[in-house]
């Protein structure tokens, strides 16, 4: 555990970018975009553009109702999941590239 907080300690702090909030979204050694929302048709996403160290990423949280019918709701996440796998497909293909493996384990893998 002191290890632990020894590191977090440790953490040089990074200048803000260009694109970050530059308020307390910020911490000291990640930057984080101002949310960008899409809730135009019932459900709700956010996208946040994120520096940790020399590491950016996308964040992605959704909020989408489900049906009551538990059978549509199923079907709901299994869409949400695939749709997910696509996306993580499309927008990060350079993985594949490099390493030669068309499939990522992790996305392909299906859930019980
Ligand atoms: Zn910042």
């Amino acid at each position: 555990m002191a290890t632990r907080i020894m590191a977090r300690l440790s953490r040089r702090e990074t200048p803000h970018t260009t694109w970050c909030a530059q308020d307390h979204r910020c911490g000291v050694a990640e930057h984080r975009s101002p949310d960008i929302t899409a809730d135009e048709i019932g459900g709700r996403a956010w996208l946040t553009r994120i520096r940790a160290g020399d590491v950016e990423y996308i964040e992605i949280r959704a909020r989408i109702p489900l049906h009551s019918n538990e059978k549509v709701a199923r079907w709901q996440l299994a869409t949400a999941l695939q749709i997910m796998r696509e996306l993580l497909n499309e927008v990060f293909p350079r993985l594949s590239r490099l390493t030669g493996r068309e499939q990522r384990p992790a996305i392909s893998r299906r859930t019980a």
